[in-house]
């Protein structure tokens, strides 16, 4: 199996496995993501900027909305499910790219995990905030803090990606150590 360079996943070395050869020399990807953050790192880099500050910009009043009440609860959860929808399926594309890239290459990833589990915990609550009546508090208050958990995970991985990025570039030293195939 051989690691892939930016996430660091092992990848296996399969016909249908996303490629880049450089020098001669091949690197193996778990996604089409990877791959872009390997060929152009800047131009993903300059995204990823935008993505954590729009994620956190929306996940931050999601947070306040989802523990104090500003709102009339029924106003409230459709706000909180606006909030969240640009995060999910906008700024979290990329896990649902990954996901489709996995199914293909007949394997999971990261992407396979964040994809089902935020689109779980999202799908929760639109199903929740549309059939729910006002006075089910209980349950709702279940979609506000499920809310919570589609968008906060994305805002904390794209911030964690960009930290990295910034950090452990790479092209980096360390970083290219792992460019070799482990061989296992
Ligand atoms: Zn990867």
């Amino acid at each position: 199996m051989a690691k892939d360079p930016v996430c660091g996943m092992y990848v296996e070395e399969k016909p249908d496995v996303i490629r880049h050869s450089v020098e001669g020399k091949e690197y193996f990807f778990c996604s089409n993501q990877c791959l872009d953050e390997f060929t152009a790192p800047e131009k993903e880099l300059k995204k990823l900027k935008r993505y954590v500050a729009i994620s956190i910009g929306l996940t931050l009043p999601i947070t306040v909305l989802t523990y104090v009440m500003l709102l009339p609860t029924a106003i409230n959860n459709y706000v909180l499910l606006a909030l969240a929808t640009p995060v999910q399926f906008w700024i979290g594309w990329r896990f649902y790219r990954g996901l489709w890239d996995g199914i293909k290459a007949k394997t999971s990833n990261m992407d396979t995990l964040i994809a089902v589990g935020t689109s779980a915990a999202y799908f929760y609550s639109a199903i929740i905030t549309i059939m729910a009546a006002g006075s089910l508090t209980s349950i709702l208050r279940v979609r506000q803090l499920s809310t919570t958990n589609c968008s906060a995970p994305i805002a904390v991985i794209f911030l964690r990606c960009f930290l990295w990025d910034i950090l452990m570039p790479i092209d980096s030293e360390p970083q290219a150590n792992t460019l070799q195939p482990s061989g296992v």
